[in-house]
């Protein structure tokens, strides 16, 4: 199995380190050809509107977009939550905009930058949380899971073979989301 990890900006390393504990190929995207042959992709966290610009400047924008719509498995934390969404709260800019969600940028504001807690995500019961400058989901589209939820913000959802999460698994020793996205892949790859 090789997963392609968005590697122009950002953590991608962390998830690199993930993904290997777990025996997948993680697979560093920094150039069109290197997407070719990828299972499954992550969109790690960063500066989304910087991560957005290198995406089109390296010509990956389109390739990427028509592969998430087409059922590429993709994880996306934080400013990868951000390039999916279908639109953003009070900003006029959509980037791949595939998942059908409003997210708002930087949404806990300034004293809340970072912070740190525990909730289910999903089947995953008592998941570490690392929240850094992160954006929350204000609006979920029909078909849309909420996979995770803090002090009633919805930070985590999944909609088809698109899981968003507002905060960073791959910061964290536990391993638990990533098995989940591996067996997204698996279930997609025997389909
Ligand atoms: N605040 C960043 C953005 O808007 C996201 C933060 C992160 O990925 N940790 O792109």
């Amino acid at each position: 199995m090789r997963v392609g990890i968005l590697a122009v900006q950002g953590a991608f390393i962390e998830h690199e380190r993930v993904l290997r504990r777990l025996g997948a190929d993680a697979v560093e995207i920094r150039q069109r050809r290197d997407f070719a042959d990828v299972d499954g992709l992550i969109l790690p966290g960063g500066e989304s509107t910087a991560q957005a610009l290198l995406l089109k400047k390296l010509e990956l924008f389109d390739d990427v977009r028509s592969a998430v719509l087409d059922g590429l498995p993709v994880l996306a934390t934080c400013a990868g939550l951000i390039l999916l969404a279908r639109k953003l709260d009070r900003d006029d800019a959509v980037h791949l905009g595939t998942l059908p969600v409003t997210v708002r940028r930087n949404a806990y504001g300034r004293q809340l930058g970072s912070f740190e807690t525990r909730s289910s995500v999903g089947d995953i019961a008592d998941f570490p949380l690392v929240f850094i400058r992160a954006p929350f989901v204000t609006e979920t589209g029909p078909g849309v899971d909420v996979l995770a939820s803090v002090g009633g913000r919805t930070v985590g959802v999944r909609y088809e073979n698109q899981i968003g999460l507002a905060f960073h698994p791959e910061m964290t020793d536990d391993v638990r989301v990533h098995e989940m996205f591996i067996r997204l892949i698996r279930g997609r790859l025997g389909a």
